[in-house]
């Protein structure tokens, strides 16, 4: 276990803005900072980082924690993951033994995809098995500085390159298994390279670490005839394609600053762009955009724009594109490329400037179907009006609406301004998007409900009761009280069983001679949901002034209400019930004594 220096140092080393900066774009505000909050569907700034005290808030949905929960929240690891990561950010070593199994496992793929990427980008800048690579890449219009910022690199023909380069004991072979860049052969024993004669792009996540590979064949290769063009590194712990996007790493900063990013859907498109000043371009892995994307995006810009071909950008494209924009807290524009073209051979023969300027005439996702469909349908004839309205309807009918009132809001805007666009009454279109939704609720009775991915368990809604809060913020503030506490309040006496599982791990941790301070205390729980309510009020505890009379007073609420208060309702049953005189006059001394606190 990390011990509580070491915890302290790392914290030290990582100032909350500095780290939370990096992942979401923040504005100095007053004596803090504000930002887009990364943990809902924000569509104002809401979330607050505070320098002074090194703690982040949101004032709209409650996400509050420090720099370690931050990591833990937004990147979904656990405390000592995150504690790595920040550590690894800071460049403090962590001994071995603090980590879990599950992050050394993480930190050491981490190592071997870093290992692999350095070889094949030193193989594609100055090995001799490099030159029709390096010829290749020169042909597409790359430059050498380019292949440095992206780290390209290019995997030899061979079938046992890398295998050689990690064979003097350097780097594990059953790692380089793991993260999908070797594999056993099916025949007898040893392993070969999964990617050969490929020029590599080395996919990073959002902080710059590679976690994967994108493979292109040479044209050249003997092997492109039948390998496929593009080959991704298998998925992995580190690697999820669904969600990752390339380039982000280098375009999130530009993209703060643009206000925008543009999403394109191959690497060279991402290069070219970011080669010729354009660098607020990332692509999806292979895949469409999806909504992790955009929530991804949506923590660097408010907007983003989705680049289609004119051939490639088709109805399914333009219907995902308005369900993506109806759907989510985000202003989702498409922009249109001149007939044939990708953005790479754009850029390439025509330079930036038409790019740049389809980027900034893209017209948002509703607009961009609205004229798809009026220029099939026309705009005249009733019939063609009433098809181009289904056409869009039926495509929100599919569309959960944001649950909360930006959701309402954003619905009606759509609805206006559906109506402006042909000529028709809102009350209509609200009217038929009522019958198509309650068409494809039918359709669609036997599946399941989607399950919100932001739920919060149960047990959040039901509150502690006041006293058990009081003590949770007193324990956590003041460890020194936990003795008198246990002495008085038993595990069995509180009901919150959030409340009760913190206080069991202050009991146990005391008990068992160790320190009780609330880094302690969320190794031990690790649970994102839990250390937050334990840094919570941890916070409010450090603001009480007397904290032992507070204590004392607190302790004689527990012995009222567990001990006196079940006592005296039992002399009372016992008084109703008595039938004499004697017994009557006893029960009711008993009962002036439970008033004043003497035990009977
Ligand atoms: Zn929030």
């Amino acid at each position: 276990m990390a011990d509580d220096a070491v915890i302290k140092q790392v914290k030290e080393a990582n100032d909350i803005v500095a780290v939370v900066g990096g992942y979401v774009a923040l504005r100095p505000a007053g004596g803090t900072f504000k930002g887009l909050c990364p943990f809902h569907k924000d569509s104002r700034p809401s979330f607050d980082v505070d320098p002074r005290r090194q703690r982040f808030r949101c004032w709209s949905c409650g996400k509050y924690g420090d720099v370690i929960s931050f990591v833990q929240e937004f990147d979904r690891v656990d405390f000592r993951e995150a504690l790595e990561l920040l550590a690894r950010r800071a460049g403090i070593s962590l001994e071995n033994e603090s980590a879990s199994p599950q992050a050394r496992g993480r930190a050491l793929m981490l190592d071997t995809v870093r290992w692999a990427a350095e070889r094949y980008h030193r193989c594609l800048l100055e090995a001799p098995l490099g030159e029709t690579a390096r010829k290749y890449v020169g042909e597409r219009g790359i430059t050498g500085e380019t292949v440095r910022r992206f780290g390209l690199g290019f995997a030899p023909p061979s079938g046992d390159w890398l295998i050689r380069e990690a064979a003097p004991g350097k780097i594990d072979f059953d790692l380089l298994e793991k993260v999908g860049l070797i594999a056993k052969r099916q025949e007898g024993n040893g392993y070969y390279d999964r990617f050969r004669d490929r020029v590599m792009f080395p996919i990073r996540d959002r902080r710059g670490q590679p976690v994967g590979f994108g493979g292109r064949i040479l044209p050249t290769s003997p092997l492109a005839e039948r390998a496929p063009k593009y080959y991704n590194s298998a998925e992995t712990a580190l690697f999820r394609k669904s969600e990752c996007l390339y380039g982000l790493d280098v375009a999130r900063q530009p993209g703060t600053a643009a206000g925008y990013l543009a999403v394109v859907e191959g690497y060279t498109d991402v290069l070219m762009a970011h080669q010729l000043g354009i660098p607020q371009v990332v692509a999806p892995m292979g895949t469409a955009l999806n909504e992790r994307h955009v929530q991804q995006l949506r923590a660097f810009v408010p907007r983003v724009v989705l680049v289609f071909d004119a051939d490639a950008g088709g109805e399914t494209g333009a219907d995902r594109a308005l369900r993506i924009f109806a759907s989510q807290n985000v202003d989702l524009a498409v922009a249109t490329l001149p007939e044939g073209m990708d953005p790479c051979d754009l850029l390439v023969q025509r330079g930036p400037e038409p790019f740049l300027s389809a980027l900034t005439h893209a017209v948002d996702a509703l607009e961009f179907k609205l004229n798809q469909v009026l220029e099939r349908e026309g705009a005249g004839g009733v019939e063609g009006r009433r098809r181009a309205v289904d056409a869009i309807l039926n495509v929100l009918a599919l569309t959960p609406a944001m649950p909360d009132q930006d959701g309402a809001i954003k619905r009606d805007l759509i609805i206006s301004r559906i109506a402006q666009r042909l000529a028709l009454q809102e009350e209509n279109l609200r009217g038929r998007l009522r019958e198509l939704s309650s068409q494809r609720r039918d359709d669609e009775r036997p599946q399941r409900p989607r399950v919100e991915e932001t739920a919060q368990p149960e047990t959040k809604r039901v509150k502690p009761q006041p006293e058990e809060l009081q003590l949770l913020r007193l324990l956590l503030a003041d460890p020194s009280l936990i003795p008198d506490a246990a002495a008085e309040v038993t595990l069995d006496m509180l009901q919150h069983p959030r409340v009760r599982q913190v206080i069991g791990e202050m009991y146990a941790l005391h008990s068992a001679g160790e320190s009780c301070s609330v880094d302690q205390l969320r190794v031990r729980i690790d649970d994102a949901h839990l250390t937050e309510i334990v840094l919570k009020q941890h916070d409010i505890g450090r603001k009480i002034t007397d904290r032992p009379v507070r204590m004392r007073e607190l302790l004689a609420v527990f012995r009222e209400k567990h001990h006196i208060e079940p006592r005296t309702r039992e002399i009372k049953n016992q008084l109703h019930a008595a039938g004499d005189h004697d017994q009557a006059v006893e029960l009711l001394r008993q009962l002036q004594n439970q008033r004043v606190g003497l035990e009977p």
